[in-house]
């Protein structure tokens, strides 16, 4: 389908649609009792690049679950497999995923995809590899992660036992002891030809294949969380003489997240551990290559970005929020270990921070709902990860409210529609830049290297320094599609339907 803006704002060349577009927000400053409000209208044209490139993905934690799912998923959906069940036959499909299986309102009654508004990269088009410490092959993987009916997997075998990972970084102490057992694939050598060779591989990866862009995605076992420390992490420079010397506090996610910048590739993190220390954050502004994290929000959290959004969106107030999960598979195992459940805690812990901020009405300043994460180790349920949450509520006039979820999860085939957006939309918005209408052509710039408006597919989302964090997910939702939107020329979607309000 084609979608052409009706525009004399909009310019479509043979390799750019260029928006005019008129930016409108305002600011606000407190005087005394007072509160001033500026709106402000800034004139900016957007220019994204039509060719969408041969895009490579490498994905750290190749034969995990998440890793195996995905693969799984991609052929499974460019061969168009169908397979029965119990409930009759199955088709392929990317359910669960925003820029393939969602829609927005463009205008009028007319909702399309998200890949149709501006050119993306087509799934079926994505060529992947990547690393894994274990040496099990794609197919041995998938059968491992207990993932997939066994009539898919049957057909997808023969596809998938010639994806074999390549070797990885391994430093026992930042993964759970009990992962050990699984590290039969592994580098060695000092920390920075560790790296060096995690670069080589990037470099192979383009070269044999010829694709033009990669990203790479970190989808490996939560890591402990990283010590700041000054003078070894704390800035790009200290972090290079770090790696060279081999610190100890120097993750291998840090290393894949070092090499990817360096060789100027998107890296994603997809787990809880603080891979982005002040030294990597800055080594990707000095190099303008994309960064976006932390840890898949799919399930639980997803939910409660939601639900206290509503909540206090209405005017109720959450007093108390516990989230209990047990899982059985082998996130769930690295999860065991109190240094790994920690970063994954703290990744679940600050996402109703925002939203309970802002309403000074509910809550005095520094107040907070009592929050607990619990996660708990059950191998019988294996991937169908079990999350459990009650809220309860001070409602008018002292009552309180309570709900009850329970919610079985499916964790790989909730996350892995979301490893295919961060993709997706990380190599869409790198190809969009901007410039103030007054600038110079050579002034476009693009996206800040921290690339916040992934937010919607984060835990704890990652935003340049400085600037505010959002986790309400209609607000996260509602960023990337008027951010499409402006790159056509469209205004913001604001709900207000006003031509069918006013006579
Ligand atoms: P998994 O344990 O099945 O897979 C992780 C893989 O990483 C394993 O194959 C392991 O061998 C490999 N690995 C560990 N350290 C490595 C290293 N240094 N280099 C390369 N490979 C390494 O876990 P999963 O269920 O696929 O989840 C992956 C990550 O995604 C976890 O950190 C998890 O917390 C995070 N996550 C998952 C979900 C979800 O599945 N719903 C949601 C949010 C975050």
């Amino acid at each position: 389908m084609e979608i052409v803006v009706n525009s004399p704002n909009v310019k479509y060349s043979e390799n750019f649609i260029e928006a005019k577009y008129e930016y409108q927000h305002a600011t606000a400053e407190r005087d005394g009792n007072k509160i001033v409000v500026t709106p402000k209208t800034e004139k900016l044209l957007i220019r994204t690049a039509r060719k969408v490139p041969k895009l490579g993905v490498m994905l750290v934690g190749w034969g995990g679950n998440n890793g195996s799912t995905f693969t799984a998923a991609l052929i499974a959906n460019r061969l168009g497999l169908s397979w029965p069940t119990r409930r009759g036959t199955q088709k392929a499909n990317w359910y669960g995923s925003l820029s393939q299986a969602a829609t927005f309102r463009l205008a009028d009654n007319i909702h399309i995809p998200f890949s149709q508004l501006l050119p993306t990269v087509h799934p079926d088009d994505i060529v992947i590899d990547g690393w894994d410490i274990s040496s099990y092959n794609l197919a041995d993987s998938m059968e491992r992660a207990q993932v997939l009916e066994p009539a898919l997997q049957q057909q997808l075998k023969p596809l998938m036992q010639s994806l074999k990972p390549k070797p990885s970084i391994y430093f026992q102490e930042f993964i759970a002891a009990n992962q050990k057992s699984r590290a039969d694939n592994v580098l060695s050598g000092t920390k920075q030809e560790q790296m060096e060779q995690i670069m080589n591989d990037i470099s192979q990866f383009k070269k044999t294949t010829g694709v033009e862009k990669v990203i790479v995605l970190w989808t490996a076992n939560t890591e402990c969380y990283s010590n700041v420390i000054e003078g070894i992490n704390d800035t790009a420079e200290n972090l290079k003489v770090a790696i060279a010397k081999g610190h100890p506090e120097i993750a291998p996610s840090v290393l894949f997240a070092y090499a990817s910048i360096a060789m100027g590739c998107t890296y994603i993190n997809g787990s809880p551990q603080n891979t982005f220390v002040p030294g990597v954050i800055e080594f990707a502004e000095k190099q303008g290559v994309f960064i976006t994290g932390d840890d898949f929000k799919s399930g639980q959290t997803k939910i409660k970005s939601v639900l206290v959004d509503f909540l206090v969106g209405a005017g109720i107030k959450p007093l108390s929020i516990v989230s209990y999960n047990h899982l059985g598979n082998n996130d769930g195992k690295n999860l065991s270990a109190p240094k790994q459940f920690r970063s994954k805690e703290i990744s679940k812990s600050n996402v109703v921070d925002d939203m309970v901020e802002s309403n000074d009405i509910l809550y005095s300043p520094g107040e907070k709902p009592d929050h607990v994460v619990v996660i708990k180790y059950v191998p019988f349920v294996g991937d169908s990860k079990r999350a459990l949450d009650e809220y309860t509520s001070e409602i008018m006039l002292g009552g309180l409210n309570t709900i009850v979820i329970h919610n079985t999860c499916e964790d790989s085939l909730l996350a892995t529609p979301i490893i295919l957006d961060l993709i997706v939309f990380a190599e869409l918005f790198s190809r969009v830049t901007i410039k103030r209408e007054n600038w110079s052509d050579e002034e476009y710039t693009g996206f800040h290297p921290v690339l916040s408006i992934l937010s919607y597919l984060c835990k704890a989302p990652l935003v340049p320094r400085g600037t505010p964090v959002v986790n309400a997910l209609s607000k996260q939702r509602s960023c990337i599609e008027n951010m499409m939107k402006a790159c056509v020329g469209l205004p913001p979607e604001n709900n207000m339907t006003l031509e069918h309000k006013v006579p």
